[in-house]
């Protein structure tokens, strides 16, 4: 069976699932754990020179851009979930939330190796999950889902009563590196404040446009990249915020902001060239519940 056949079967989810396996492989995972497939696109990629050290990413698939989002479902057919009806970002409304009981638990929520990867669309972190006990991941509802990547955002993707945040954080977990996998995004939001060193060694390290860096003997350290309180918006399904967009995953914000200084948020929109956030769309009668930490 072809590739491109396999993909027509599968379907765009199984294939941001695939995509996800070549990162426990140690290879790229896409934005929002995805990139489509090798079709046409690349002609209009630039040359790239890479860092003594970086290697060059070779974007796949047809090219987008955050100036039109609203023609990506129009690009190539295997975008079209971009105009599905169950799509991420939402506005988060708090005065209609329902009452969540269950938490998020985080596992083995402390550090990552550098694994960086610049794809043109975001500054990316891989990472290299076993989808074993000791990796980091998060159980929620009795199932447990291990980090695959993070990236950023600048502004941030959701908002909350209307109102957007300087950068948003999805740190994107996968139950397995099967094609049946399930994914559970949690996003963090940033007001200005102190300067984030945990967000500065993700910054200072940028390998430039379409190049990867591995330094795995320096790590990433998480939990500062995380507020204190762990009270989170919930809904479900959500999408990735990417072509092909996606749909089915299982969506977090977390209802505290954390700090970044206003010199980061510069520093990201000048590494993604202006901005990277798509708008919200309409939530389609999904319910967006509230859990609030004791
Ligand atoms: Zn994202």
């Amino acid at each position: 069976m072809s590739f491109y056949s396999r993909d027509r079967l599968l379907g765009s989810f199984a294939l941001a699932l695939r995509l996800c396996v070549a990162v426990v492989a140690g290879t790229a995972c896409g934005d929002d754990a995805a990139v489509p497939g090798p079709d046409a696109g690349t002609a209009d990629a630039p040359a790239v020179t890479c860092a003594t050290g970086d290697t060059v990413y070779t974007p796949s698939g047809t090219h987008w851009d955050y100036m039109h989002p609203d023609e990506w479902a129009m690009k190539s057919p295997k975008y079209a979930m971009c105009n599905g009806m169950t799509q991420t970002p939402v506005d988060i409304t708090t005065a209609t939330t329902t009452t969540e009981t269950m938490p998020l638990t985080f596992n083995n929520y402390s550090t990552v190796p550098l694994r960086l990867v610049n794809n043109g669309h975001t500054l990316q972190v891989n990472v290299t999950s076993a989808f074993g006990s000791s990796d980091a991941s998060i159980t929620h509802n009795g199932t447990t889902y291990y980090l695959v990547q993070f990236h950023l955002h600048t502004v941030s993707e959701h908002t909350i009563n209307g109102a957007s945040f300087p950068m948003e954080l999805h740190f994107v977990h996968a139950t397995d590196a099967t094609p049946t996998a399930r994914y559970l995004v949690v996003g963090v939001m940033y007001n200005v404040g102190a300067e984030n060193p945990s967000m500065q060694n993700i910054l200072t390290q940028n390998p430039g446009d379409l190049c990867y860096r591995q330094r795995p003997a320096s790590s990433v350290a998480l939990d500062s990249l995380f507020p204190t309180n762990r009270s989170f918006y919930h809904y479900s399904p959500g999408s990735l915020t990417t072509p092909p967009c996606s749909e089915g995953l299982n969506w977090f914000v977390l209802s505290t902001p954390a700090l970044v200084s206003a010199a980061q948020v510069t520093q990201l929109a000048g590494i993604v060239h202006g901005h990277n956030n798509r708008p919200i769309h309409p939530l389609n009668g999904r319910v967006i519940s509230r859990y609030t930490a004791p």
